[in-house]
């Protein structure tokens, strides 16, 4: 687990790394490519890549790793050693463990946990792992709510109050203004409106997420494609109607201003 500078949480744990969408604003891509050992010779501690067949018969490249990659003469682990190619870091898996003071996570900043190729194994580990540390509170994120359901009705998705299960809503198009799964039960679930590229209605949210989190694109090419100011506050309106905590990171203070900033935590202050 690292300490983080992401506002909204303490720490990132990233058992799993690797994401097959292709949002053109990633920064998660680009540090995994960057840092990529994929073409140099490995020492492979326990674990081989292995092809997966997904259920529209797809079959892809994954990895598992018992223990850190390695390189021949720097015995170092490699934290991308396949890039951003679905990776499950089993040695990560005890982590939250090992720290015992209470810390808010956001799992698995480099990867969708939720993505469609993600086998429902890892899932089941990853969840398994934070079971047995449950001093901690759990944020995962996904572009993929749908798998939420599919997982619920499988009965492997936790119900718990440390565990919250986030959406991204980066414009209309997002899967989760058309699928809410919070639909069935009551789970804690937010949307994470970052980077926010469009006008997005939040009606369809109102009633189903307990938080709503608002950013700007950062890093390259996010000069053209900031939100609007009146796009932000028509958001803030709506969640304060419905009393929905927000929460927006500092990308916002030069379209906002300081002074009309919100730094809400649905669990009260930031590390309660
Ligand atoms: S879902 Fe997240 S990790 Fe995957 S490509 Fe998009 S921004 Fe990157």
């Amino acid at each position: 687990m690292n300490k983080t500078d992401i506002e909204w949480a303490d720490m990132t744990w990233n058992p799993v790394t690797g994401c097959r969408h292709e949002c053109d604003y990633c920064y998660a891509r680009r540090i995994a490519e960057r840092f990529s050992t994929a073409d140099q010779c490995h020492t492979f501690m326990g674990g081989s890549p292995y092809i997966h067949v997904l259920s529209n018969g797809e079959s892809i490249e994954i990895h598992e790793l018992e223990e850190p990659a390695t390189i021949e003469l720097d015995k170092r682990g490699k934290p991308f050693p396949f890039g951003f190619s679905p990776t499950l870091h089993e040695y990560r898996l005890e982590e939250p463990q090992h720290r015992k003071k209470p810390k808010t996570i956001f799992v698995c900043s480099m990867a969708d946990l939720f993505g469609a190729w993600v086998p429902d194994k890892w899932i089941e580990k990853v969840f398994k792992a934070c079971k047995e540390a449950p001093q901690h509170r759990y944020l995962f994120l996904t572009k993929n709510p749908v798998r939420y359901l599919e997982l619920d009705k499988a009965a492997l998705l936790p119900h718990a109050d440390n565990f919250w299960y986030g959406s991204t809503v980066a414009d209309t198009n997002a899967k989760a203004m058309y699928v809410n799964p919070n639909a069935a039960n009551k789970l804690k679930a937010f949307w994470s409106m970052e980077p926010l590229l469009e006008r997005v209605n939040v009606s369809k949210c109102l009633g189903i997420v307990n938080w709503i989190i608002l950013g700007a694109m950062t890093g390259p090419g996010s000069a053209q494609r900031q939100p609007k100011r009146e796009w932000i506050e028509e958001i803030v309106k709506a969640a304060d109607g419905a009393s929905i905590p927000v929460f927006m990171k500092d990308s916002l203070i030069p379209i906002i201003g300081e002074e009309n900033m919100r730094r809400d935590f649905p669990w009260g202050a930031a590390n309660d």
